[in-house]
């Protein structure tokens, strides 16, 4: 069973990114570098809550 995950922008907080993992075999938090059209340019997203 995958677990949907949502990717939030850093700076503006939006969530712009969908994603699954698998938590038996990541533990620990997602992170990484994605376009966000709200701030127009590449942040930060950490994994949130969809
Ligand atoms: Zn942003």
């Amino acid at each position: 069973m995958r677990d949907l995950v949502a990717l939030q922008c850093e700076d503006c907080k939006r969530k712009n990114y969908t994603t699954t993992r698998n938590k038996k075999k990541t533990t620990e938090k997602l992170g990484m570098k994605k376009f966000c059209p709200s701030c127009r340019g590449h942040k930060h997203h950490k994994e949130s809550k969809v």
